[in-house]
Formats: C-alpha cells, sequence, structure tokens
C-alpha cells in the first residue's frame, strides 16, 4: 500500500525537492539542534529550560523545551507541511527528534508523572480549512513515545493573525490576549501540563494559554516546541 502510494504520489523534499523523501539527507544536515535550553523570561541558560526561581511570574510558563532552531530550511519545511497538507512531513522531522530531547521529556515525567499534553489549538475554522493541526500531531507523538495522557482543554476563540505576520512584540500580545478558553466547565483534571506548539519566537502565544490554565487550576505548564526562533 505504501509502496503504490509512493509509486502515485512520490515524496519529495520539502525543501530542495529532491525526490526520495520529505526531507533529504542533505536537508537534514542543515536542521540546528538546540543545544542550550533557556530561561523563559531572562534567555539565560538553565537547566532543562526551567524558568529560574527568580524570574518565575503569577501564572507563568515553568520552563521550555525547543528541538531545533526556526532557521530557513525548518521555516521552509513547517511551511510546506502546512499548506501542501504533508503530514507525514511531521513524521520525518519527529524521527529527527535529537536525542537529548527524549531525555529530558522522560526527566520531566519523572518529576511529574501526572504530566499531560495539551497543544495550542488552532481556531475551528482554520482547523477546519486546513484539517489538521501540526502542534495536534506533536502531541500525539508526545502521548504515543511517553503515554502522557492529552489533555484537549483549551478552546481557540479567536481566529488572530498568524503570530509570525504580527512584528512588534506588543502587538502580539494584543493579538493573542483572551484568545483561549476552557473548552470544558469544570476545572482540568491535570495539574501539570506540557503545552505544545510549533514554533516559539516571542512566547506570547504559549504565555496566555499557560495564563488560561493556571487560572483554572494548573499548578506547572512547561512547554515543548519542535523549532525556537
Ligand atoms: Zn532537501
Ligand atoms: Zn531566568
Amino acid at each position: 500500500m505504501k509502496f503504490l502510494k509512493d509509486l502515485l504520489f512520490p515524496r519529495t523534499c520539502l525543501n530542495c525537492g529532491l525526490l526520495g523523501s520529505h526531507i533529504c539527507l542533505s536537508c537534514q544536515k542543515k536542521l540546528k539542534r538546540i543545544e542550550k535550553d533557556n530561561c523563559f523570561y531572562c534567555k539565560r541558560s538553565g537547566f532543562l529550560g526551567l524558568t529560574h526561581p527568580a524570574c518565575k511570574k503569577p501564572n507563568g510558563v515553568d520552563g521550555v523545551l525547543s528541538c531545533f532552531y526556526y532557521n530557513d530550511v525548518l521555516k521552509k519545511i513547517l511551511k510546506n507541511i502546512k499548506y501542501r497538507l504533508t503530514r507525514e512531513g511531521l513524521t520525518e522531522l519527529f524521527r529527527l527528534f535529537p536525542e537529548e530531547t527524549y531525555h529530558k521529556l522522560a526527566y520531566y515525567k519523572r518529576l511529574f508523572p501526572d504530566l499531560a499534553v495539551e497543544e495550542i489549538p488552532l481556531h475551528s475554522a482554520r482547523q477546519k480549512q486546513r484539517g489538521f493541526n501540526q502542534s495536534g500531531d506533536i502531541a500525539a507523538f508526545l502521548t504515543m513515545s511517553f503515554g502522557f495522557p492529552r489533555a484537549q482543554n483549551l478552546k481557540r476563540i479567536k481566529n488572530t493573525f498568524p503570530q509570525s505576520q504580527q512584528t512588534k512584540h506588543r502587538k502580539r500580545k494584543d493579538n493573542i490576549r483572551n484568545a483561549f478558553i476552557l473548552s470544558k466547565e469544570k476545572l482540568i483534571p491535570v495539574r501539570h501540563i506540557v503545552l505544545v506548539d510549533d514554533v516559539i519566537t516571542t512566547g506570547a502565544t504559549v504565555a496566555e494559554a499557560a495564563r488560561v490554565l493556571k487560572k483554572h487550576g494548573a499548578l506547572k505548564v512547561f512547554v515543548f516546541t519542535l523549532a525556537k526562533g
């Protein structure tokens, strides 16, 4: 079946167009793994990306981990996955996750055995138009690899402009303010959450989602992203 599919719809590299796979070997080498984790607030290095005790904010983010730098190659790959609806491209990216990422997430799980994953949702209109949410696929992958339950408590009620098109940090914050609500009325049953997004740039989106989750009873909110701008 897969053979037939590959024959009818040959895989081409989502960055350079080379035939054979969605991310060819030469483009794989151009993906730059994150080597040092930084505090979400002060951006200085921090163990496992945990927020320094002195940098903590009420209803804020407690830690952040990312896999790759959001360089031009990854930018093009993620864009093409979105617009050509090439979900298998994401699966190929998952296979390239740095081994340290697995160790770090396993460590988080040891600290908080009830850790659940929660993806940054798309607005229902955009979800319908695209058919899938990249962040949701990443969350599903984490569930498969680590057994993290999937919370899916957040709902996006504002169909915001893509954050990447908002240039100023201030504007991004205004754009995302009050974009999320809890999809269920009852308090979330999970207390420790890994918020999943495809890309983190200023962090305005995850900060807003963390604020909503904490206002509704979450004790710790960590962030996991595929790429970091
Ligand atoms: Zn390539
Ligand atoms: Zn800090």
